[in-house]
């Protein structure tokens, strides 16, 4: 049985101010003051695990220790099957130093070539990490088929060439609302407020 959450404050272990205000916004309503990692001047912590997991509990385990508050990280990517779940924990890597996904996607469409297997999908996975070491470990997943050429400016990273399975449009043709709905993410989410804040 997970162990339930019911500090009043929680560390958001994350030096993104994107990811930070997506994260507040999905715990709003909780009751938690939530605080970020970057706001409390902690060292990122080198990310170097072999997992989505083992990456979100690196980041949520060294803001726990160093602000002695329970906190909670997540780490994120798509896995693209004829490529043997490349980019997976490099997604935001094979991107550049310019975080240009345009160049991202066309890397991804050339490696597959053409293969006629086309499925991929997104993880997020979700680590809350106690203070005293406890730690909670959570995964989502949505699975979909890249397409090409990529369609849609809504989303960011690879949102304009994956088409969620029982859906027409890529996520970048999606209202964010509905994709905040069915995403790897809210996967993940839904199953951290299930077991930890109910
Ligand atoms: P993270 O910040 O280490 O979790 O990196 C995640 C990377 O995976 C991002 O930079 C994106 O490239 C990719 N990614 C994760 N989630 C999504 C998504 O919902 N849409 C598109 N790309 C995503």
């Amino acid at each position: 049985m997970a162990r339930g959450f019911s500090e009043k404050k929680l560390v958001i272990a994350s030096h993104n101010p994107g990811k930070v205000r997506e994260i507040s916004g999905l715990l709003q309503g909780f009751g938690v003051d939530v605080v970020s990692a970057g706001d409390l001047g902690l060292p990122e912590p080198v990310e170097d695990g072999e997992s989505f997991i083992a990456n979100a509990e690196i980041k949520a385990r060294a803001a726990a220790t160093g602000s002695g508050l329970p906190a909670l990280a997540d780490d994120s990517g798509l896995c693209v099957h004829g490529l043997g779940g490349d980019p997976g924990i490099y997604s935001a890597r094979w991107a550049g130093p310019d975080k240009d996904f345009t160049l991202a996607m066309k890397t991804v469409n050339e490696k597959l070539g053409d293969q006629k297997d086309r499925t991929a999908h997104f993880i997020a996975a979700l680590a809350l990490a106690w203070p005293d070491g406890h730690l909670e470990v959570f995964e989502g997943r949505v699975d979909g088929t890249l397409v090409w050429p990529p369609s849609g400016h809504n989303g960011f990273g690879y949102d304009a060439m994956f088409r969620p399975d029982g859906h027409q449009i890529t996520f970048g043709n999606f209202d964010p609302a509905d994709k905040h709905n069915i995403s790897h993410r809210a996967d993940a989410f839904r199953q951290l407020v299930a077991a930890c804040f109910q």
